[in-house]
């Protein structure tokens, strides 16, 4: 669609004119610069509004929200007590600052945070989204060694597994493996030692994943190597998502936590994606047992509402930058909206919900159904593997089904596909040639049929004409 060209007469047709829809599908495609998308080919599509898990375009038209609005909303869109949450904050103070200062609902919010985490994560340190809350992480880790009892120097890089995800600023770039995104960015970023992931095919040579025995070798292999130069080793626990949802082998992460502290190094949970009941449990390290040194939250924290991060960390490790002012252990790092009462108004009132809704009681039989679905569009000609963990799939979209040959990149089928799916009334979002499918956790079984039908259609009409 072309735009308006310059800004004219028609701004000032009116001033309480609102403008049409088709004004502002121009509007967009003049002046906003959308993330992850090709401004070239970029096609205006405009959600007015939203109602549990049905999202509405300025046409009027309804959609299921398949990706969770990008994987953050957790109980649907205007959710009555979130609502009301976010206005009785606005009444009270939308923002103070995090610096030097506090604010009575952040307070309660981190508190609360403390609690339902895995134990001995005692410590928040707010921030405004993912990445920031991966950055944060790992300047605390680094930091933390040269201020550690003995000190230990060198302890300068970060283990972390191919094809992961871990936001956009240039520290999580740099330790994120999914090429397609970063490799252009390298000459910026420090290089860190990468494991093969152990959940899914190798992208360049289509070879299935390492066993569990020899991904654990390998990285015993690697902390034994570089001993004494590793702040910490990063991953998300259980599923890779932006990966293309690549699901690790039960076991890998108790192991993962097992060698990392026999051999002294930092383990970073990035819990952006998986956190807040994606994989079934309230935090995805739980389902096996593992408190990190570091977790990482963002996306679901506060229901999908408003941006905001946190990095939870363990008391020795928050002792080690305590000291008087002059002796240089302050952690020198924030942001302008760190701890936001709006944002925190909002994340308190999610975790009752949780509790008071019995959120994660009611996921099983939500898993269990999407997983029939799954099964169901596993036997098209088009479809390799499907990966599912919690309430999270991606469906591989492949030229040959037999020897799972890849098709062109080039020919953006994922994206087709997902396309396709709107005229059956699901919005979604893939991962490359990966259809994805994330509701938010308050989707209904009838839901996910109509959101697993709808990415059926959308994928036949891409692959079987
Ligand atoms: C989305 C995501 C991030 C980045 O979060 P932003 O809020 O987009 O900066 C980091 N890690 C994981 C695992 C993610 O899925």
């Amino acid at each position: 669609m072309k735009g308006s060209g310059q800004p004219d007469s028609d701004a000032h047709a009116g001033a309480d004119a609102a403008p049409s829809p088709h004004q502002l599908a121009a509007w967009d495609t003049d002046h906003v610069w959308h993330a992850f998308t090709q401004m070239a080919q970029y096609d205006p599509l405009l959600i007015e509004r939203g109602e549990g898990c049905t999202l509405y375009d300025t046409d009027g038209r309804a959609y299921l929200d398949g990706s969770a609005s990008m994987w953050c909303n957790v109980h649907g869109h205007r959710h009555p007590r979130l609502d009301a949450a976010l206005l009785g904050q606005v009444g009270k103070i939308a923002h103070t600052t995090n610096l030097g200062l506090s604010n009575p609902t952040t307070v309660e919010f981190a508190r609360r945070l403390v609690e339902v985490a895995p134990a001995g994560l005692e410590k928040v340190f707010f921030s405004g989204d993912g990445s920031s809350a991966v950055e944060a992480a790992l300047k605390m880790a680094f930091q933390y060694w040269l201020q550690a009892n003995p000190p230990r120097e060198g302890r300068t890089r970060y283990v972390s597994i191919s094809e992961a995800y871990h936001g956009d600023t240039l520290g999580a770039v740099a330790i994120g493996g999914v090429d397609r995104f970063t490799s252009m960015f390298a000459p910026l970023t420090f290089e860190p030692i990468r494991l093969p992931s152990p959940g899914g095919r190798c992208p360049a040579s289509g070879r299935p994943p390492p066993s569990l025995l020899e991904s654990l070798t390998l990285l015993e292999n690697v902390l034994t190597t570089h001993a004494g130069q590793i702040a910490g080793m990063v991953m998300e626990p259980l599923v890779q998502a932006a990966a293309g949802i690549y699901v690790h082998p039960p076991g890998y992460l108790r192991a993962v936590r097992e060698l990392t502290r026999k051999h002294d190094v930092l383990l970073i949970l990035d819990e952006v994606a998986v956190g807040f009941g994606r994989t079934g449990t309230l935090f995805a390290c739980q389902q096996e047992g593992v408190v990190p040194d570091f977790l990482c939250l963002a996306k679901g924290l506060t229901a999908g509402y408003l941006p905001m991060a946190a990095t939870l960390t363990t008391t020795p490790i928050w002792e080690a930058f305590l000291g008087p002012f002059a002796a240089r252990r302050t952690f020198f790092h924030g942001h302008t909206y760190g701890g936001n009462p709006l944002a925190a108004a909002v994340g308190l009132e999610s975790l009752a919900i949780f509790r008071d809704e019995m959120v994660l009681e009611r996921m099983p039989a939500k898993i269990e159904h999407l997983r029939g679905h799954l099964a169901r569009i596993g036997g098209l000609p088009h479809v390799g593997d499907i990966r599912q963990c919690g309430l999270m799939a991606g469906i591989d979209l492949v030229a040959d089904k037999a020897s799972r040959r890849a098709f062109p990149w080039q020919e953006q089928r994922g994206m087709r596909a997902s396309v396709a799916a709107r005229k059956h009334g699901a919005l979604l979002r893939p991962l490359g040639d990966v259809v994805v499918i994330l509701p938010p956790l308050s989707v209904t079984l009838e839901e996910i049929d109509s959101l697993c039908a709808a990415a059926e259609a959308g994928i036949r009409e891409v692959t079987e004409v």
